[in-house]
Formats: C-alpha cells, sequence, structure tokens
C-alpha cells in the first residue's frame, strides 16, 4: 500500500510574511494526519522560514526545482546541498512552467523569451541525480500538451519523459526515494481537470513504462501523484485512482482550508 502524497506548489506566490501566515493556519487543520505525506513547495525566498515554522508539525517542504551542481561559479543558481540546508526534504524537477511548456497562453511570450525558462529532458535527468545523490527526495514532473494530446501523443511524450528523467538511475533509488507527478499542461492552472479515470489511466502508463525499466516490484513501489486543477470537491475521485497516489496542487494550495480539504480527501 503506497502512502499517499499531497504536495502544494505555491510557484512565484507569498512573501514571507505571508507564508508565515499560512503555515500557522494551516498546521492545526491537518494536525494529526498520519497517514498522508504533506509537503509544501514556497519560492527559495520563503524556503527556510517556512521549513522552521513546520517543525514539528509533520508538514514537509520542497524546494521549485535545483541546479545540479553542489556550488560553484554559477550566478542565480540553488544546489541540492543548500535546499536541504534551507530544511527541505523534497525538490520539484521537470515542472512544465520550468521546461517553458505553458498550459494557459502568456501575454508577451515570445519564441525567444521562451527560451528563458528552458529546463530539458537531459537537464530533468542531471537534477534527478544530483537530488538523489545529496539525499533529497525528487518530484519529477510530466505530461503533454494541449497539442501532443490533440494529435495522440499523449502516451508517447509521458513513456520518454519517464525514461529520459530516469537514465542512469539505480533501482534501488527509483524504490525509495523517486516521486512521479503527472501533470497535463492543459490541465494547469485552466479550471480544466483531467477526468478521474483518464488521469488514473496516465499514471498506469508511468507505472508501467517504470516497470518496463526496472521490474514490477519497483514500479509498484513508486508514487504518482496527478497535478492539473486540483480542488477540494475533485480531489477525492482523482485520489481513489489506482494509480494516483497523490496530488501536485497549484492554485487551491495559496488557501489553508483548501489544501487542508484536499488533504483530508487522501
Ligand atoms: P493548478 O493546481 O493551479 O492547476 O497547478 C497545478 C500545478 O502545476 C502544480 O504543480
Amino acid at each position: 500500500m503506497r502512502k499517499k502524497i499531497i504536495a502544494g506548489n505555491w510557484k512565484l506566490n507569498k512573501t514571507v510574511s505571508e507564508a508565515l501566515a499560512f503555515a500557522e493556519a494551516l498546521a492545526p487543520l491537518v494536525a494529526g494526519k498520519d497517514g498522508v505525506d504533506i509537503v509544501i513547495c514556497p519560492p527559495y525566498t520563503a524556503l527556510y522560514s517556512v521549513s522552521q515554522a513546520f517543525q514539528g508539525t509533520g508538514v514537509a517542504t520542497a524546494a521549485q526545482g535545483l541546479f545540479w551542481k553542489p556550488s560553484g561559479a554559477y550566478t542565480s543558481y540553488v544546489s541540492a546541498p543548500l535546499i536541504l540546508d534551507a530544511g527541505a526534504k523534497y525538490v520539484l524537477i521537470g515542472h512544465s512552467e520550468t521546461r517553458g511548456r505553458f498550459g494557459v497562453a502568456e501575454e508577451g511570450l515570445t519564441p525567444d523569451l521562451l527560451k528563458a525558462f528552458g529546463e530539458t529532458d537531459s537537464g530533468v535527468n542531471v537534477k534527478t541525480h544530483a537530488a538523489l545523490q545529496a539525499g533529497l527526495i525528487p518530484i519529477v514532473c510530466i505530461g503533454e500538451t494541449l497539442a501532443e494530446r490533440k494529435d495522440g501523443s499523449t502516451d508517447a511524450i509521458v513513456r520518454d519523459q519517464v525514461t529520459k528523467a530516469l537514465d542512469g538511475v539505480s533501482s534501488d533509488l527509483v524504490r525509495s526515494q523517486l516521486i512521479f507527478a503527472y501533470e497535463p499542461v492543459w490541465a494547469i492552472g485552466t479550471g480544466e481537470v483531467c477526468a478521474a479515470d483518464e488521469a488514473g489511466r496516465v499514471c498506469g502508463v508511468v507505472r508501467k513504462t517504470i516497470e518496463s525499466l526496472y521490474g514490477a516490484d519497483v514500479a509498484n513501489a513508486v508514487r504518482i501523484q496527478y497535478g492539473g486543477s486540483m480542488k477540494p470537491d475533485n480531489a477525492a475521485e482523482l485520489l481513489a485512482q489506482e494509480h494516483i497516489d497523490g496530488g501536485l496542487i497549484g492554485g487551491a494550495s495559496l488557501k489553508p482550508a483548501d489544501f487542508a480539504a484536499i488533504v483530508a480527501a487522501a
């Protein structure tokens, strides 16, 4: 039986004081929820304070990304050791918004500006290795765009992203540490949730892909989250799917009551 994991990805939201107010409000709402892993991903600027605020509450923290080198002349980047030092246990890797694959058309986002996001499959792979080596738990995000879904390549895209992310990763680390998040790009921030049975089916494709690489034992141990317009009113149906082991929540993680309601559904 895989333990459910509910993670709130705040993206580019919340000052330190707003983040601390959230932590204070959330802690009593999820107190005693031992059967589910609860994670909040603040922006880097609030990671240390939020990690401190959640100490002893059972809520863990994640960084929203990392750089693969541990230290050195890499202006603006943040490494796995620094993320651990700030108090986080998890890290998101390969979110569609860091890959530059957006669900909602962004005004003024020219092809040239889009390159500024630029996380590639190889980048996802080296970051996954770096996180695991440092002892951080990677949540590797994958998912198809609307155009890819329309042309029928959803399963092929998901298989390809999973396979490339895992290149060279040992079966022990996949089994014990790695988490995937299936986030169909067209369902992110759009209010358009993927139907529960379809989300569950694609999470099953993720598991089958892991099975083809590492065998059934490893595949059955890996947790797979769904993300994309998950809300208190649709969470229970999504989380009841055989292959969905949790949620990665954007918009609905910004309010303590909404996020706590999703935790309660897990
Ligand atoms: P929304 O829940 O706002 O659709 O965002 C999902 C997401 O991208 C989480 O990482």
